[in-house]
């Protein structure tokens, strides 16, 4: 099912009293104005908050407003020092999980086939995984990104089956974009998603694509939210930087909606 979301990747930043400062503040937010349905909103705390920020969602918003892991292992339980079991993030009232953001690519040397595992695993687990892709910048200089990005969904996500398939949410994060205060401008990000959008078709066929959700992200701010969240094929927003903040969260939010009823 296509839906927008507006999600927060909180990466590893605040303390135990900001993440409940800043899930109250949201859930308050929440509470006191009436999103459509197709809007969800996501914040990925840092791993040891997550079970705590679950527990300030207050009922009135819980199938609105849900929280997920920054990153998952590939196994259930086991002698795996330092890692985190998708059944754990279920078992907390996890519902999301980020899989192969850049930073993981890069400073954990996660590959194709770990983050196919992952994302295996997740499913299994009954998270929705958020699967980020997206080139750097020397790619993009030389041309070459949508093949980049093609080759990161054909060699984690296009082996799974079309129902599995269709509950993956895909963030396409150029990583020159990401906390640099470089956008993509919204022709950027729009080309990127409509060309994800025809090669999910190719793969799968036309009716999961139009159904798959395909954020962007990369220094998105309430700046620059309404000119890409208004691009036919951006369905909303991975945020870092500006998830961080109630304030501009929370104004991020409310372009969505405001693009929705647009
Ligand atoms: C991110 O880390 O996923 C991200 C998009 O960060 P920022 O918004 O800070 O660029």
């Amino acid at each position: 099912m296509r839906y927008k979301i507006v999600a927060g990747n909180w990466k590893m930043n605040l303390n135990q009293n900001q993440a409940t400062q800043l899930t109250h503040d949201i859930n308050k937010y929440l509470s006191n104005n009436n999103l459509p349905k197709q809007i969800k909103v996501v914040i990925h705390p840092p791993a040891p908050y997550l079970a705590n920020c679950v527990n300030y969602i207050s009922e009135d918003n819980n199938t609105t407003f849900g929280v997920g892991g920054q990153n998952c292992y590939t196994q259930a339980s086991g002698a795996y020092t330092g890692e985190t079991a998708p059944e754990m993030l279920k078992d907390i009232g996890c519902q999301y999980v980020l899989i192969g953001h850049s930073e993981r690519r890069k400073y954990f040397n996660e590959s194709h086939d770990f983050l196919a595992e992952k994302v295996n695993k997740a499913l299994e687990t009954r998270l929705t995984p958020i699967f980020c892709c997206g080139e750097a910048l020397e790619i993009r200089e030389a041309g070459t990104h949508e093949a980049h990005v093609e080759t990161q969904l054909r060699e984690s996500l296009f082996h799974l089956s079309k129902d599995d398939f269709s509950k993956v949410i895909i963030a396409y994060e150029p990583v020159w974009a990401i906390g640099t205060g470089v956008t993509a401008t919204p022709d950027q990000a729009q080309d990127m998603h409509a060309a994800l959008r025809k090669l999910i078709a190719n793969q799968y066929d036309s009716n999961i694509a139009e159904n798959t959700t395909i954020l962007y992200g990369g220094s998105c701010k309430p700046a620059n939210a309404e000119s890409l969240f208004s691009q036919p094929d951006v369905d909303g927003g991975l945020i870092g930087g500006a998830s961080l903040k109630a304030d501009s969260f929370t104004e991020i939010i409310s372009i969505m909606m405001k693009c929705l009823a647009s």
